[in-house]
């Protein structure tokens, strides 16, 4: 086990007001179990999971309630025993509708529907630990929620000789990763080598912000007599977006993913630290991702902690156990402040790529109105992709979407920099993430004419 440093400095980037502390040394907390958990279909990337149960049914905790319906899509499991109420359709955090099942709790009943442990993992073949960690559900939970199952079953033609877990928890106020190295360093330990096993890696690099230094020191620990892999805890300097899979990459390895690729271009897979948790208790203990630690904080928490709450649970109930707000929450974020989505009220529910929960009060909220460009360049200089974003937004602004797809603005990783350093206050990224899918639409139709001919 080595301990590095970045080989270097991102490019571009920010240094936003960070305010961790305020969790930072909240150690993970159990909430009971809530009475009702609205639990979206659509928690990951890819097809939303289809219902398999029927309004009436009773579930156990562990239970498929729904299975995944492609490839890139992961089955849903009761986090605890229960009643189904209801089916029905209700918003993600995300913002867009996806089928919803609503589960009314049994706290008393701890029955439980587990998979068999596969405690003696290193004597299976590959093939079956991926099959488990897709029954399990398991999605990357560092905010994509890309199923984990693909992620480790590249192409032949892509060999992958470096793993990257991701423990940098670049975005303000989050912590809930920190605790998790802190306090599951041995389970995520325990990840990393059956990752390392199925891709028959032996090259690990642990990769974790300077600002983090006991989280760096157990997983150090952790990983201090691991045999059969070659593992690296690589500290990073604390700037945004260094959790950024492509700038991951770049700064333990010096490899540049290319424009339009994938982290498996340039022999890597990324993951989480939360994720590779899932891994570990997916194959030795056989649960099912059905909980989850989301950092719930902000000046006007009462009582902001790291909380572990069962998928589904809404945001309501989470700031209800963190003894709800002193002032009136102008706005409220799922996720970090910097890419996570703004909420229309506390009736979302978790899922499995709930990080964080930010209520802010009116006086750290501000409404700006977009000037016009003045050509400073300071959008360009932050940005970590290397992208021009102030043409890429004129391009957006005038529908000339082709020009902005030639400014490459399918690379953006929606790192919201350039917006954020903009003195005159334009809406750089939210162009961006409006434009994004219209243009991935376009192209496909396009592929899909082109095909037809
Ligand atoms: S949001 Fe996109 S364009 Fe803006 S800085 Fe980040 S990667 Fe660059
Ligand atoms: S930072 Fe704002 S004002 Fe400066 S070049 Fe970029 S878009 Fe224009």
């Amino acid at each position: 086990m080595r301990v590095t440093r970045a080989l270097r400095k991102l490019r571009g980037s920010i240094h936003p007001q960070y305010f961790k502390g305020l969790t930072s040394d909240c150690p993970i907390t159990e909430m009971p179990i809530p009475q009702k958990l609205y639990l979206s279909m659509s928690q990951h990337l890819g097809a939303p999971a289809k219902p398999i149960v029927a309004k009436g049914d009773v579930v156990t905790r562990g239970q498929c309630i729904a299975e995944a319906t492609g490839y890139i899509s992961v089955p849903i499991h009761a986090p605890v025993c229960g009643k189904i109420v209801d089916i029905d359709s209700a918003a993600t955090p995300a913002g867009t509708m996806a089928p919803r099942v609503v589960l009314e709790t049994d706290p008393d009943n701890t029955e439980s529907t587990t998979m068999s442990p596969l405690s003696d993992w290193q004597d299976r073949p590959q093939e079956e630990l991926i099959t488990r960690i897709s029954e399990a559900g398991v999605a990357g939970m560092g905010g994509a929620g890309f199923p984990t199952h693909v992620k480790l079953s590249p192409p032949s033609d892509k060999p992958i000789d470096t793993i990257i877990i991701n423990g940098a928890e670049c975005e303000p106020y989050l912590t809930a990763d920190h605790r998790l190295m802190i306090e599951h360093s041995k389970g995520i330990a325990d990840g990393i080598r059956m990752m390392c096993y199925i891709l028959n890696v032996k090259s690990v690099f642990v990769a974790i912000e300077e600002n983090k230094p006991e989280a760096i020191q157990a997983m150090q620990d952790a990983l201090a007599n691991a045999e059969k892999i070659d593992a690296t805890v690589c500290i990073l300097p604390t700037e945004y977006p260094q959790g950024a899979e492509k700038q991951q990459i770049a700064v333990t390895t010096g490899r540049e993913v290319p424009s339009g690729g994938l982290p498996m271009d340039v022999g890597c897979v990324v993951e989480n630290v939360g994720t590779v948790l899932a891994i570990a208790e997916a194959i030795e203990k056989g649960i099912p991702l059905t909980q989850r630690v989301t950092t719930v904080t902000g000046h006007i928490v009462k009582s902001p902690q790291n909380v572990l709450a069962p998928l589904g649970t809404t945001y309501a109930d989470l700031v209800s156990f963190c003894g709800g707000l002193t002032a009136e929450a102008a706005k409220v974020i799922s996720g970090g402040p910097m890419m996570g989505m703004a909420q229309p009220n506390l009736d979302v529910a978790t899922t499995k790529t709930t990080s964080g929960l930010v209520l802010l009060e009116q006086s750290r909220v501000h409404i700006y109105r977009a000037l016009p460009c003045i050509g400073c360049g300071r959008c360009l200089e932050a940005c970590p992709m290397n992208l021009v974003p102030a043409a890429i937004s004129y391009a957006v602004e005038g529908g000339d979407y082709d020009r902005a797809e030639s400014l490459n603005i399918l690379d953006c990783i929606e790192c919201g920099c350039c917006a954020f350093v903009c003195p005159s206050s334009r809406p750089l990224v939210q162009h961006f993430k409006l434009a994004k899918p219209k243009i991935i639409l376009k192209s496909r139709q396009a592929a899909d004419a082109k095909g037809a001919k």
